[in-house]
């Protein structure tokens, strides 16, 4: 570097540091902070996990999007595990997302930007610092990042060593989703072996006939001649939510191409409900790094909060800096979202709106399960789309908590899972996921959505 280059960057990382004096909510409390510095030190240390091009490239599909030219398709575990980061889970997850990638695009004939919630969604904000089980008071659990999900002392005390090994995990599995991805798994003429569901469910009948369209299509490209490279590799991109930032800062990086920052953890990064102020230690860190950034809002967000995180995030209101991901609840969202998309309009701001049906819709079923009704899932998407239909807005994406698995998580879909039911196969470690059927059902109601 020349000096006038270290002078730069020195300058960068002290506006970006300006964070550090703001108050940072849903931050563990570790036992040792020096412990804190020498996993920030090994962070610092490892190589960025993606590159800041890639994230470029990301924001300029995410203005395509933002322009009704494209439609964000961005899904994953609520709270991804170490535990579940195994080839096979991994596989699946990607195909559930490629399989949904399909129905939408071949669905609305538009491309289909493709973002897993992977490869660093292991922290988790939570209502409670604490957790009560029968008499016994330990520190919730915060996501594989901080600690276990174990109810034991040992396991609930935050270790920042955890950093270091989520930072490996990620890396691992970014791999594993880059070769299948580029290396043939995601080839079109794979679109049958994708499916994996039971041939009896109805969206999996409806699948295996959209596919073998998509297979003649792709033999009479074939016979013509026809070799696009799109057809057997994909772009596909990994986001989480940015929420501890002894994590996100050592990962942050200036690029050798311009000299700017970048949160090399992930390509897209996400500011969560509960962090959202703009006096706040999250917004503020995330207005220093370039790249595209998402913002959930809730029920209770103004069009004014809205405009001010514009002005803190996207000031020069770049297409694609900048992501809504409204989450209101499928009784609120009627009453709510025109508005907000006519205030923002109005001033003449254009980010991306995307929908996350589910955090809105959370319920505690008669049996103490965490779980949302699919049916609440599907009514809050249609009224996405009816709200930017009213005030003639793009609906450009679905943010949903899925998984690849057969798991029992969520109330209702065409399988028709009931309470009793839920006790079968519920996994998730935090909040209830779309099981694979789920969520091939839901893409075809958006693709429906789109056709319209
Ligand atoms: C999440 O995406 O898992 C989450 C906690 O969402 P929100 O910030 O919208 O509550
Ligand atoms: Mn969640």
């Amino acid at each position: 570097m020349t000096s006038q280059n270290t002078d730069t960057a020195a300058r960068a990382f002290a506006e970006l540091d300006a964070y550090r004096a703001l108050e940072a909510k849903q931050q563990p409390t570790w036992p040792d902070p020096a412990a804190v510095q020498v996993a920030s030190d090994e962070l610092a240390a490892q190589p960025p996990l993606v590159f800041a091009g890639e994230a470029d490239q990301l924001r300029t599909r995410l203005a395509a999007a933002a322009r009704g030219e494209a439609f964000l398709l961005q899904g994953g575990d609520c709270a991804e595990t170490f535990a579940a980061a195994t080839a096979d889970k991994i596989r699946d997850r990607v195909k559930t997302l490629l399989q949904m990638a399909v129905v939408l695009t071949y669905g609305a004939s538009m491309p289909v930007i493709k973002v897993g919630r992977m490869a660093g969604q292991f922290a988790k904000p939570r209502s409670s610092d604490s957790e009560t089980r029968d008499g016994v008071t330990l520190p919730a659990f915060r996501g594989d990042l901080v600690n276990g999900y174990e109810f034991t002392p040992e396991s609930r005390t935050a270790d920042p060593s955890r950093l270091v090994q989520g930072y490996h995990v990620s890396a691992s599995t970014l791999n594993l989703i880059r070769a299948f991805t580029q290396g043939g798994f995601a080839d079109l003429r794979q679109v049958h072996a994708w499916n994996q569901g039971f041939v009896s469910n109805p969206a999996n009948q409806r699948y295996e006939s959209l596919a073998a369209e998509i297979d003649r299509a792709v033999r009479f490209m074939d016979a013509c001649g026809v070799d696009h490279s799109e057809l057997k590799q994909t772009e596909f991109y990994v986001s989480h939510e940015a929420l501890l930032l002894d994590y996100e800062r050592p990962l942050t990086r200036i690029d050798s191409r311009t000299g700017k920052l970048y949160d090399t953890s992930g390509h897209m990064l996400w500011i969560g409900e509960r962090t959202r102020e703009l006096d706040g230690a999250h917004v503020e860190f995330l207005s220093h790094v370039r790249n595209p950034i998402g913002v959930k809002l809730g029920p209770t967000a103004s069009v004014d909060d809205a405009l001010r995180l514009i002005d803190k995030l996207d000031p020069e209101r770049e297409p694609g800096r900048l992501t809504f991901i409204t989450r209101m609840g499928a009784g609120k969202i009627r009453d709510v979202l025109p508005g907000l998309l006519a205030g923002v309009r109005d001033a003449g701001a254009t980010p991306l709106w995307v929908t996350d049906p589910m955090h809105g819709n959370g319920i505690t079923s008669s049996t103490g399960y965490k779980t949302r009704r699919f049916d609440d899932v599907m009514d809050e998407l249609r009224g996405f789309f009816e709200a930017h239909r009213e005030v003639g807005t793009f609906p450009g994406g679905i943010h949903v908590e899925l998984t690849g698995d057969d798991v029992t998580e969520c109330l209702g879909g065409s399988e028709n899972i009931d309470e009793q039911a839920l006790a079968t196969r519920y996994e998730s470690v935090c909040d209830p996921r779309l099981n694979h059927m789920q969520s091939l059902e839901l893409a075809f109601q958006v693709a429906e959505e789109l056709k319209r």
